[in-house]
């Protein structure tokens, strides 16, 4: 195996719009871009892999805010799993060579990217993908009061 060079070997994993406010519903950007928060990951030399936008992907642009039930449809969830399979196979191909996968940054609240109260329906499809592959990622939230445009 080729070890010649400096990376870190660490890696997050983040929702799209974590990275890119401008795909989410509008009125509801809590960022003109990304969130400052992901600065941090590159001064500690993280890597970051951004997920798909399931809204986006499914809705487009111009979308109007739907519930989790609304979401909750076989399409809707064969979709995410189709936009997470080539993810799931990044993440085991970087665990496999000793990469620290170290977590997966959700949005506290939407009906897809919610990881713990109430999980959303992409979430739910891209963790049920993990368990097939026994691969288990600690989680962590953006939390809803979170806005830099206050
Ligand atoms: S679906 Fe996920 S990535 Fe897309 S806007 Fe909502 S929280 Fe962000």
């Amino acid at each position: 195996m080729l070890d010649n060079d400096e990376r870190g070997k660490k890696i997050v994993v983040v929702s799209h719009c974590i990275l890119n406010q401008n795909c989410v519903v509008q009125p509801m950007a809590r960022a003109k871009g990304a969130f400052k928060i992901a600065s941090r990951f590159i001064e500690e030399g993280i890597g970051i892999i951004q997920l798909p936008c399931p809204e986006l992907r499914h809705f487009g642009l111009e979308r109007k805010p739907m519930s989790k039930f609304d979401y909750d449809t076989p399409i809707h969830r064969e979709m995410c799993r189709h936009m997470l399979r080539p993810v799931i196979k990044e993440i085991e191909e970087y665990i496999a060579h000793d990469y620290e996968v170290f977590g997966i940054i959700g949005v506290e609240d939407s009906p897809n990217c919610d990881i713990n109260e109430n999980r959303g329906i992409f979430m739910q499809e891209l963790f049920k993908l993990l368990i097939d592959k026994n691969i288990k990622l600690r989680s962590f939230e953006v939390p809803l009061d979170y806005d830099e445009l206050k």
